[in-house]
């Protein structure tokens, strides 16, 4: 009897230390055929936890075992090159433009010439959506002390309540903190815009991911952003973009997707039932216990098998060769 493919569709090299071997390790342990080996390339990068990982070793590992990994390259769309190097990349096997990670809207023109590419080879594009937020970072001692406690609290929480009403109080700690502020500017925020895109380039998979998607999954979009507390009773944007575009996907990789399904296990059991099509098995590297988290939901064997692998593999076979 054939057994289904079992597809981790969101990996990367370097973060938590992976290398190609630690995954192979993953793999086996897990009973896992393949992994999506997936890039992040920024020019100018603002967010505070930015890694680049290259294509070069994305694409050693795939020579090294092409039977497991699956490679993929999304180069930075403001570079003048980034459509060619795209190219050239797919004819030395790269499967997709993954993982997309750039502050950019959806609606920016830097994206089309690399959108071309994609649509025309009809590559999967996994994006990573995620809202814009202050950070902070210092040089001395205490501006370092300082940043890191700033950045470890929540805005909404009551500790970051209560130094906002020392700084009232107390001027030069809100000088200081107003100094240290960076902003990260977002990641391919706009669902207007990524709508835009779907018609526009219907032979693209878009594959939906990252906090911002979450936030507005199965919620009233916007309006409630705290990923811990809101309800998954609603029916957000990227519920309807799945229901109405055939080349729209997400997958269910990083704490962001962990978090939001694993409030509500009813439902997450009737919207993996109900998208069984359109969802892909991942982690992004996260230690979390995605794999039991969806055994525990119990959905029919169809689904099951659909998200844990089919549905991967049948999107790299929709390419065009
Ligand atoms: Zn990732």
């Amino acid at each position: 009897m054939k057994t289904s493919p079992r597809v981790d569709a969101h990996t990367h090299l370097r973060i938590f230390g992976a290398t190609p071997r630690s995954l192979l390790e993953y793999m086996d342990r897990e009973r896992i055929d393949m992994c999506w080996l997936m890039s992040w390339e920024e020019h100018a990068p603002t967010h505070p936890i930015y890694m680049w990982f290259d294509e070069h070793g994305i694409h050693n590992a795939f020579t090294s075992w092409p039977d497991r990994f699956v490679p993929m390259y999304a180069p930075d769309p403001t570079g003048d090159d980034a459509a060619r190097k795209l190219e050239m990349w797919v004819k030395k096997g790269m499967a997709g433009c993954s993982e997309l990670k750039i502050t950019l809207d959806w609606g920016s023109l830097k994206l089309d010439p690399l959108l071309e590419v994609c649509d025309r080879y009809r590559l999967p594009l996994t994006m990573h959506m995620e809202g814009s937020f202050p950070w902070y970072r210092g040089s001395t001692k205490t501006e370092v002390r300082l940043s890191k406690l700033y950045n470890a609290l929540r805005p909404e929480g009551l500790p970051r309540k209560i130094l906002d009403q020392i700084e009232i109080v107390f001027a030069p700690l809100r000088r200081t903190r107003q100094r240290l502020e960076r902003v990260f500017a977002g990641y391919l925020v706009n669902f207007a815009e990524l709508e835009r895109r779907l018609t526009q380039y219907p032979n693209i998979r878009f594959i939906g991911h990252g906090p911002l998607w979450w936030q507005c999954f199965a919620d009233e979009p916007l309006r409630e952003r705290d990923l811990l507390r809101s309800k998954i009773d609603g029916y957000g944007v990227p519920n309807r973009l799945l229901d109405t575009y055939d080349n729209m996907y997400a997958d269910i990789s990083a704490p962001s997707a962990f978090h939001k399904l694993g409030r509500d296990k009813n439902m997450a059991r009737l919207l993996l039932e109900k998208y069984k099509h359109k969802i892909l098995f991942g982690t992004d590297n996260f230690p979390l216990p995605f794999r039991e988290f969806v055994e525990s939901l119990r959905i029919g064997d169809e689904a099951f098998k659909l998200i844990m692998g089919q549905n991967a593999v049948n999107i790299l076979e929709s390419r065009a060769r």
